[in-house]
């Protein structure tokens, strides 16, 4: 799982993250929820390690990896835009993670064979990502995270430039897959919708804090804030 300890991030005078404690569990499909500037994205990438953290600490299964390269973290990132490289195939986007880390080729070859059978795209091994529609790009983003066999997977608004039907099928696939690999999700969102059908706890973010954090269940039918009941839309 993953600790943050008093995880704070200034970005001069603007307060992005603000003493931040929060364990999300192995194996937990964990949603951060808020609106615009919350906060939500600055905490992905110091998990990452795409950011530093301004003060507090980040645990990865029990390693403190506050001060390491994003590279050497057990951690990977599901990007919106998916971030494809358009002249690779598919299986060549997919084995990328491994080619810079030298693996042997047949076992590449085999990995991503796997990886790709995950996210039931085995099929596309050989088109460019232009030949592929977006869902079907978002998956194959998303197997070539899978492919390190990282211990936490985050997810920042990967649905975000779907459009809605499309956005539905993938939150059930998004689902299904999660459950299958047994890793541990960390995933972005604004749309409350969203993370109350794929979540197993959410954390509601405000203005750098975080308001509360629940099943979909609790939050949804009690809101310890005015401000959780009004983000999730809740008439009382
Ligand atoms: P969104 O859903 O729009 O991505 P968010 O909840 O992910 O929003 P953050 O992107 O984490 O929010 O931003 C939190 C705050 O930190 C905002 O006020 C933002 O303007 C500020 N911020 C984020 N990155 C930087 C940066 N590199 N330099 C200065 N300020 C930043």
């Amino acid at each position: 799982g993953v600790s943050l300890h008093s995880l704070t991030k200034a970005f001069g005078d603007v307060v992005a993250v603000a003493e931040l404690n929060l364990e999300v569990h192995s194996g937990e499909f964990f949603s951060m929820l808020g609106p615009s500037g919350s906060g939500k994205t600055t905490v992905l990438r110091m998990i990452a390690g795409f950011e530093d953290a301004t003060s507090g600490t980040i645990e990865l299964d029990g390693v403190d990896v506050t001060r390491m390269a994003p590279f050497d973290r057990n951690v990977n990132t599901v990007f919106q835009d998916y971030a494809l490289f358009p002249h690779l195939t598919i299986a060549e986007n997919v084995g990328y993670g491994l080619r810079v880390r030298k693996m042997a080729k047949s076992e590449t070859a085999e990995r991503v064979e796997r990886a790709l059978q995950q996210v039931r795209l085995a099929d596309t091994a050989d088109r460019l990502p232009h030949q592929l529609s977006g869902g079907q790009r978002q998956r194959i983003a998303l197997a070539r995270a899978l492919i390190l066999q990282p211990s936490v997977l985050l997810l920042d608004e990967p649905l975000g430039a779907l459009d809605k039907q499309l956005r539905e099928e993938m939150q059930v696939e998004l689902k299904q897959i999660q459950r299958e690999v047994g890793i541990t999700f960390i995933f972005v969102t604004h749309d409350q919708e969203e993370a109350l059908t794929l979540s197993d706890r959410i954390a509601v973010f405000n203005n750098g804090r975080i308001e509360q954090v629940g099943t979909p269940n609790e939050v949804y039918e009690f809101p310890q804030t005015a401000f959780v009941a009004g983000f999730l839309g809740i008439s009382n």
